[in-house]
């Protein structure tokens, strides 16, 4: 800091001798022209030692104001910048440049200081976002596995009947089921939100897809008795990524089929506006109410809890993903005790200002 004092101060020095030099050398020469003044040594050389010392004090003045100047408008606000760096480096993510009014600080200054505060919280934000899904991943895998390790040690007991080895297998196979289609359904968010996945798009009829989609659901709404709505037209041929899309429909469909209640009924349609396509799925369920509709996109997000165990969570995730990633919309409307509706509008076409 020493050094970098005498640094400064011998620019000064050295910018002000040479202003006053060339100032005092014009403004003496110009005398004796007009004045007829003569110099002797003896005068020149106590004049040589005032200005010298004029030279000397302005500099000490200009480079005393200039670092106090620097220390309030540059110094203070880069030190507060390098320590909430070094905090957020040693982990701690809450830490942030105190913002104590931008009066006479540099501008970039106050422009680098609302950016490092914009990134520390952006930085805390996706550490908040990776705990909770760590925390969340853990508890969905612990859930299946518990049931596994039970379920197994209730299959070591001698003299089982066959109806209860049974029970206790279909219980490992399910939960065992459940475990890898949460470990797919993450794999497949990882992709998508890490965004390895680009749409393929190619051309596809749109109501074959559909209709394939729902056949998968047949022993579904057999078995609980649901009826179908369905409007679909002959074919409609799109242009996007036809794997993708046919996680939503399945997605928005197993919803469907598991949230009504048997005897329901599930509504498929599709219905074209210009450019756009328009699914809608809709069912007679349980609907959503407001507060839980808020979240129904968020990863893990359960609002029924009656039916956790049949999902994970990530359906709708994904499903939001999807629909980000091809450009198209999802809205949902529902009244709570009679149903919901998700309509998703396509592009016919891949669209770039979409
Ligand atoms: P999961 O179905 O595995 O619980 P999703 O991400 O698919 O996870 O859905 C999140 C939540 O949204 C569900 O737990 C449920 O509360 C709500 N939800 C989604 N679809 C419907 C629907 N058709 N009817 C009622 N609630 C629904």
């Amino acid at each position: 800091r020493f050094l970098k004092g005498i640094n400064h101060y011998l620019v000064f020095f050295l910018m002000v001798a040479f202003v006053v030099t060339c100032s005092t050398m014009l403004f003496v020469s110009i005398l004796i022209k007009t004045l007829g003044i003569a110099m002797t040594a003896q005068t020149l050389g106590s004049a040589a030692k005032l200005t010298f010392l004029n030279v000397f004090l302005i500099s000490l003045l200009f480079s005393i104001f200039d670092s106090i100047r620097r220390s309030l408008t540059v110094e203070r606000a880069a030190r507060r910048i390098s320590e909430a760096a070094k905090r957020i480096v040693s982990g701690d993510l809450d830490a942030r440049v105190e913002n104590t009014g931008s009066f006479g600080m540099d501008e970039s200054l106050v422009e680098i200081t609302h950016c490092f505060n914009q990134m520390a919280e952006e930085l805390s934000g996706v550490e908040t976002l990776r705990t909770d899904f760590i925390a969340n991943v853990s508890h969905e895998i612990k859930t299946p596995l518990a049931v596994m390790q039970n379920y197994g040690t209730m299959l070591q007991q001698p003299g089982l009947s066959e109806e209860k080895r049974m029970e206790y297998t279909t219980a490992i196979t399910n939960a065992s089921r459940r475990l890898a289609e949460l470990i797919s359904n993450i794999l497949k968010l990882n992709k998508l939100e890490s965004r390895q996945i680009y749409p393929a798009v190619k051309e596809f009829d749109l109501t074959a897809q559909l209709t394939d989609c729902l056949l998968q659901f047949e022993n579904l709404w057999e078995e609980k008795n649901i009826s179908l709505n369905v409007h679909l037209d002959d074919s409609i041929i799109i242009k996007s990524d036809e794997e993708l899309l046919s996680l939503v429909w399945n997605n928005l469909l197993s919803n469907a089929f598991k949230f009504t209640e048997p005897g329901g009924t599930v509504s498929l349609s599709v219905s074209e506006a210009g450019n756009q396509v328009i699914v809608t799925v809709a069912d007679s369920g349980c609907g959503i109410s407001p507060e839980v509709g808020k979240h129904i996109f968020e990863k893990f997000y359960q609002g029924d809890t009656s039916r956790a165990s049949q999902g994970n969570g990530l359906g709708l995730a994904l499903v939001k993903r999807v629909v980000d990633i091809t450009r198209s919309e999802i809205t949902v409307e529902s009244v709570p005790g009679k149903g919901s509706s998700f309509t998703v509008k396509l592009w016919r076409q891949p669209c770039e200002n979409a």
